[in-house]
C-alpha cells in the first residue's frame, strides 16, 4: 500500500512557552527592553539569562549578544585575533562562521572533515604548521563532536586557540564534558533554527575572566559592565574598558524572557529530539545504499537535525531523489550542489574567500543529505518521513540496476 504524502512542515518550532510569553508582556509593559535600563533593585532578564546559562553549561562567564555570529566575531577579536591573521576553520560550515573570520579582517584557512562530518584532525595539524595560524574557529556543524580530547592536544601541540562553534551542539558532551567548554570561548545561538528560539540571539562563554572582559565591552556595555549577571569581576575592566572598543551587539529584555523559560526545559527538549533521531536513524540505516555517520560512544549528540549520505551518488540521482522525497513532502538538504541553496553553503561559494583545494570534503559533500527534526513532528510524523525516504532510496537502486 502507497504512503500517504508528508504534510507537516519541516521549519515549524514550537511556540514559545506561555510563561517566556507572559515574562515578554511584563517586560513591553515596564518599557525597559534595554539591558542596562533598570528599575531600582530591579535583575533584568538578559542578566538572568547570563547567570542561567553560565550555571547550565558549567562555565565561569556568560554574555549574551545579539546573534551567534555576533559571539563568534567578538570572540576571535577578544582572543586576539588582527587583520590579515590566518585562522583555521572546518571546510564543512554555514557561511556565517567564515564570514565571522571575515568580519575581523581575518583570512579562512579550511581544513578538511572526515566522512563522519567531523573536522580532519590531521589536516588539522598540517595545516596550522603550514599556515602558521594561532586560532581554530572550530564548527561543530550539524552537532557532529571531533574526538575533543584529541583535537585539544593538536591543537597544544600547535599552540592553537580554540574558539568553539556550538550552533548545533547547545547540549552536546563528550565524555561528560559540555561542548563549548574544551577551548577559550563557546560560541551559541538562539536564533529561530537552533536549540533555543528567540528569533535572533547568540551567548558567549568562557572561563577566562580578561577575554571576557574585553567581550562584554564590545558587547557594547559602555560602562555599565557590573550590570551582567556571569561577568567578570569589576577590577578585571581597570584598563580593559578605556582599551576595548565598542562593537554594539547587545541582547534586549524581550529576548532574554522568552529564553529564559526555553533553558529551563532545554534538557528535556534535546530527550525528544535524541527520541526522533534515534527513530529515523534505526530505520534508515538498515538500507545498504544508506550509511550514517559514526556517532562514538564519547559523544552525548542533540539529534536536532539528521544527516545521512549516499555515498557515490551522481548529482544527478542527488536531484532525483530529492525530487521523489520532496513529491512526498519531505524536505532534504543535499551538501553536494556547489551552488548555495536556502541556508546550505559550500565553501566554492565563499568568493571572499581564496579558493582553497579540498577533496576529501567535496567527496564526502556530494554524497550528503540532511533533514531537520523540529520538536512538532510526532514519532508517527518520523515513521512516515524515514518510509518516504528509504523508498526514495531504493527507487534509485531499481535505476540503477
Ligand atoms: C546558525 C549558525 C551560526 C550563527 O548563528 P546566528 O545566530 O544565525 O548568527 C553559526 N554557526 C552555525 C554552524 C550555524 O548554523
Amino acid at each position: 500500500m502507497a504512503r500517504p504524502p508528508f504534510t507537516g512542515s519541516f521549519t515549524q518550532q514550537p511556540p514559545i512557552p506561555e510563561e517566556g510569553i507572559a515574562a515578554a508582556l511584563e517586560v513591553m509593559r515596564s518599557g525597559r527592553l534595554h539591558r542596562y535600563n533598570i528599575a531600582d533593585g530591579e535583575e533584568p532578564e538578559v542578566a538572568l539569562l547570563e547567570k542561567e546559562y553560565a550555571a547550565w553549561q558549567g562555565a565561569r562567564y556568560c554574555l549574551a549578544v545579539a546573534s551567534g555570529g555576533q559571539a563568534m566575531q567578538i570572540a576571535l577579536r577578544a582572543s586576539g585575533v588582527k587583520p590579515g591573521d590566518k585562522v583555521l576553520t572546518n571546510a564543512f560550515t554555514l557561511a556565517p562562521v567564515p564570514g565571522a573570520i571575515a568580519a575581523v579582517g581575518a583570512e579562512p584557512v579550511l581544513v578538511e572533515i572526515t566522512g563522519d562530518l567531523v573536522i580532519d584532525l590531521d589536516d588539522l595539524a598540517a595545516k596550522a604548521t603550514a599556515s602558521g595560524a594561532r586560532h581554530l574557529l572550530l564548527s561543530n556543524m550539524r552537532g557532529h563532536l571531533a574526538d575533543m580530547d584529541r583535537l585539544m592536544q593538536v591543537a597544544k601541540a600547535n599552540n592553537l586557540t580554540v574558539i568553539e562553534d556550538c550552533a548545533h551542539t547547545m547540549g552536546a558532551t563528550w565524555n561528560g564534558r559540555k561542548s563549548g567548554n574544551f577551548g577559550l570561548a563557546g560560541c551559541f545561538s538562539a536564533q529561530t533554527y537552533k536549540h533555543m528560539n528567540a528569533g535572533e540571539g547568540g551567548l558567549l562563554t568562557s572561563d577566562d575572566a580578561e577575554f571576557m572582559a574585553r567581550a562584554t565591552m564590545m558587547s557594547g556595555s559602555y560602562m555599565l559592565y557590573h550590570r551582567h549577571g556571569a561577568g567578570p569581576a569589576p577590577e578585571v575592566f581597570a584598563d580593559i574598558r578605556l582599551e576595548t572598543p565598542n562593537m554594539s551587539a547587545r541582547m534586549d529584555n524581550l529576548r532574554a524572557a522568552i529564553l529564559r523559560p526555553q533553558l529551563a526545559t532545554l534538557d528535556a527538549a534535546i530527550a525528544g529530539w535524541n527520541q526522533r533521531y534515534d527513530r529515523i536513524a534505526r530505520a534508515l540505516a538498515q538500507h545498504p545504499a544508506i550509511r550514517l555517520p559514526n556517532r562514538p560512544p564519547q559523544e552525548f549528540y542533540v539529534g536536532s537535525s539528521i544527516q545521512f549520505l549516499i555515498p557515490g551518488i551522481t548529482p544527478e540521482k542527488a536531484q532525483t531523489f530529492l525530487a521523489a522525497n520532496a513529491v512526498q513532502g519531505v524536505e532534504l538538504k543535499w551538501f553536494g550542489s556547489v551552488e548555495p541553496l536556502a541556508f546550505t553553503s559550500a565553501h566554492q561559494s565563499w568568493r571572499y574567500v581564496p579558493p582553497q583545494d579540498l577533496p576529501q570534503t567535496d567527496a564526502t559533500l556530494s554524497g550528503l543529505f540532511d533533514m531537520r527534526l523540529p520538536l512538532t513532528f510526532s514519532f508517527d510524523d518520523c515513521d512516515l518521513i524515514a518510509g518516504h525516504i528509504l523508498d526514495a532510496a531504493s527507487a534509485l537502486h531499481e535505476v540503477a540496476a
